[in-house]
């Protein structure tokens, strides 16, 4: 049906219900699909000639708007908290107390910094933020189609708003839930905006928009791109429900990971840092 569902990365537990699930939202029509997507991780690299890529937080982390004591401070954080994100024998209700935590320190380091918002713009153009190979056909193919892609992160919304501005690629259809930065008169951080969203309560972050989702009611079929489990309840907003499919990265820790993205995520893409398999889903759907 698709031939990119052969490919050596792609990995789904029931096939014939992925299968079930295309043709339906097919034949309701592309008017009636909308696509939820994370962001770090999912639309942008993991890795890159065998570099790790920056997460929206990374991409200041290691800017030259960090001093060198708050960067140690940063990456000391990151070593401590990334293996936790990703430690599959800890339950989700011991880690999100953590998570919590991670992101509060981070937040209260950035703010400590004194960023100013006109630099964010040079310091994402200065860092190695790198798109998924595949992302201008995937947000262009969208835009033409007039299908509303809500991009919900746990990182920093003005960041990555930034990159895919100066990808080319942040057209009218995409809207984004993040943390936002608060500048005070004068343009330098004060705070960050709202309820924090981390990444596991992108449900809580979901309910909130109860607007958006309204919105969309006509669109009861839904795309969902994620890298993380905390990423499979970005939908749990949508109204009447008809159909879901899940594409589910699985970037780092694969052999300890794959069984629970098996049985989470619809189609499971290991170690493929394209969007070769998303854009041949939408090709079929449109
Ligand atoms: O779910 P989403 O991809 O939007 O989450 C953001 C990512 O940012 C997490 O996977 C986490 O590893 C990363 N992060 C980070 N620095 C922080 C907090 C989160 O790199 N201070
Ligand atoms: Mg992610």
């Amino acid at each position: 049906m698709i031939p990119e569902l052969s490919n050596p990365s792609v990995y789904m537990k029931n096939p014939h219900r992925v299968q079930e699930t295309l043709q339906s939202m097919m034949k309701a029509g592309s008017n009636t699909v909308q696509v939820i997507s994370d962001f770090d991780m999912t639309l942008t690299r993991f890795a890159y000639n065998g570099k790790r890529c920056p997460t929206c937080h990374n991409i200041l982390d290691n800017s030259k708007l960090i001093s060198d004591d708050c960067k140690q401070q940063l990456k000391d954080l990151l070593n401590t908290y990334y293996p936790i994100e990703i430690d599959t024998s800890r339950p989700v209700d011991e880690k999100l107390p953590l998570m919590v935590q991670w992101w509060t320190k981070a937040h209260e380091l950035l703010v400590e910094q004194k960023i100013r918002k006109d630099l964010l713009a040079v310091v994402v153009k200065e860092s190695d933020a790198m798109l998924r190979e595949g992302y201008q056909l995937f947000f262009d193919h969208l835009h033409e189609h007039s299908i509303p892609l809500l991009i919900f992160s746990a990182g920093i919304g003005d960041i990555l708003e930034e990159v895919i501005r100066q990808a080319g690629v942040f057209h009218s259809n995409v809207k984004v839930f993040s943390n936002y930065m608060d500048f005070d008169e004068s343009g330098v951080l004060k705070a960050f905006k709202g309820e924090l969203i981390h990444i596991y309560n992108k449900r809580e972050g979901a309910l909130l928009n109860t607007g958006h989702f309204q919105e969309l009611r006509t669109r009861p079929n839904v795309l969902l791109l994620g890298d993380s489990l905390g990423d499979l309840t970005m939908a749990d907003g949508v109204q009447d429900m008809e159909n879901i499919l899940k594409i589910g990265f699985l970037n780092d820790k694969v052999e300890e990971r794959k069984q629970s993205y098996l049985d989470s995520y619809d189609v499971v893409l290991v170690k493929d840092e394209t969007l070769e398999v998303p854009n041949a889903i939408l090709h079929y759907l449109t």
